[in-house]
């Protein structure tokens, strides 16, 4: 999917803009439980293309200088996206910052679309004109507030999205990638798994288009780990801030099949470390929670236990996921992963029998009755498995308001303990008859 970044000043109207953009589908996805609300990174829609969109207002640098939180924006978005839209303000003119902005733009060589904003009625067009000195060509009237002008914008946006490669060759090769707050041991982990015996690392690496991704084999099995933020560590400024990971992460999770979640044994579970194990589940991919730096806690005989009695209170949205401890420093256990990622990925694409599924709705039918709401039974006539990755089942029923969550997750349970999906979400849809 192309990624489009929107760079501007401080207060020039980006945030508004980007929820325009993404609006809709975010309010579908804020009612994850344990999910972050302030969000910089999201999908967009346009026409027939789908693509994801970075507010780089949104990553903060504490209190560095407008100048060099500028320029790490625009960094940011050259880095990252695919087509930038540089957004401006009618009623200000041309700023020294806007300059600076647009010099480092234009050395990148990336598509830039200038986005002139506020320009809330037509009169105000006249004022736009003295925009194209920026050098980027036709800028274009915009008014986010008033949601004017933003198909014209975006048309010349997805003008420049590059030719999509068909990257996802169909075959059994497993992705995965690891997420996880600075510091807990990605690039350590990624090291002990490719050091362990009978691991053997392909030469040719890149074979997708960022070069960071390596392939490698494993008992004649196929895997990819994809690159994800922190494993390159270049040092800059904004690499360390928070929701630049974050970026980071949710384009290695969009390639995944299989995502590991690291905690950090040594410093426990963090806010951080929710939210970024909530972007893995909400994108719908198989989730793996890797205790890392076991090593290092004192063991008596239930530590295990209240550690992962712990992570199951604070993931309660990832009940799915199975449970790693190891070190990634000792390799203690670490040799159980693969095995854990390819049962993840198997189940993450796995296809029921419509029969046998309809037998588990049934017989779960029969053990606990649909409940009635405001004196109207549900009634369940047929469930059918509509795709994979995650598995997505449609029960077609009398009339789906009356599908409870309570009585959705009852079915999820008996469909997993019919069939075993561990490692991955699935998704259950009531559809009316
Ligand atoms: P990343 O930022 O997530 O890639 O983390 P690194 O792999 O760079 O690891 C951060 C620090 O934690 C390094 O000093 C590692 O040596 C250390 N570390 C990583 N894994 C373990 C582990 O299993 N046990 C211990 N004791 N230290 C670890």
């Amino acid at each position: 999917k192309s990624v489009v970044a929107i760079v501007g000043r401080p207060n020039i109207g980006k945030s508004t803009i980007f929820n325009r953009l993404v609006g809709e589908r975010i309010s579908i996805v804020e009612d994850t439980p344990g999910v972050t609300r302030d969000r910089i990174y999201a999908e967009a829609e346009w026409l027939t293309t789908t693509f994801n969109v970075i507010d780089t207002g949104g990553i903060e640098l504490g209190d560095e200088p407008l100048l060099v939180q500028m320029r790490a924006q625009a960094q940011v978005a050259i880095d990252e996206a695919d087509v930038i839209i540089f957004m401006v303000n009618s009623r200000d003119g041309i700023t020294g910052a806007d300059e600076e902005v647009a010099k480092i733009l234009f050395k990148s060589n990336k598509p830039v679309v200038l986005a002139v904003n506020k320009v809330d009625n037509p009169e105000m067009r006249e004022n736009i004109y003295e925009f194209y000195s920026l050098g980027f060509g036709e800028p274009f009237p915009i008014s986010g507030t008033h949601g004017l002008g933003l198909g014209d914008m975006l048309d010349e946006v997805v003008n420049h999205f590059p030719e999509q490669v068909q990257e996802e060759i169909e075959d059994d090769t497993i992705r995965f990638s690891l997420i996880g707050r600075p510091n807990v041991g990605k690039s350590s982990l990624v090291n002990s798994l490719l050091g362990q015996e009978r691991v053997i690392v392909s030469d040719i690496a890149g074979t997708t288009r960022d070069a960071i991704d390596t392939p490698f084999s494993k008992d004649d099995r196929d895997f990819v780990i994809i690159d994800t933020a922190g494993m390159r560590k270049r040092g800059k400024v904004y690499e360390s801030t928070e929701k630049y990971s974050i970026i980071r992460a949710l384009k290695a999770i969009e390639r995944s099949d299989v995502v590991l979640t690291l905690i950090d044994a040594d410093t426990g579970i963090q806010e951080q470390d929710k939210k970024i194990a909530g972007y893995a589940h909400e994108a719908g991919k198989a989730v793996i929670i890797v205790v890392n730096k076991w090593d290092t806690v004192d063991k008596g005989e239930k530590t295990m236990k209240e550690f992962e009695d712990k992570v199951r209170s604070d993931f309660r949205f990832l009940d799915y996921a199975p449970i790693v401890f190891l070190s990634a420093k000792t390799k203690k256990r670490i040799h159980t992963l693969l095995p854990k990622v390819l049962e993840a990925s198997e189940n993450h694409a796995k296809r029921v029998q419509t029969n046998i599924l309809n037998e588990v709705i049934m017989d779960a039918l029969a053990m606990n009755p649909s409940p009635s709401i405001k004196g109207q039974k549900l009634k369940i006539f047929y469930a059918t498995q509509v795709s994979v990755k995650p598995p997505s089942f449609v029960v077609f029923v009398n009339e789906p308001e009356l599908m409870h969550f309570t009585y959705e997750r009852f079915l999820e349970n008996r469909i997993r303990e019919a069939f075993g999906f561990e490692g991955t979400p699935i998704k259950i849809f009531a559809r009316k008859r």
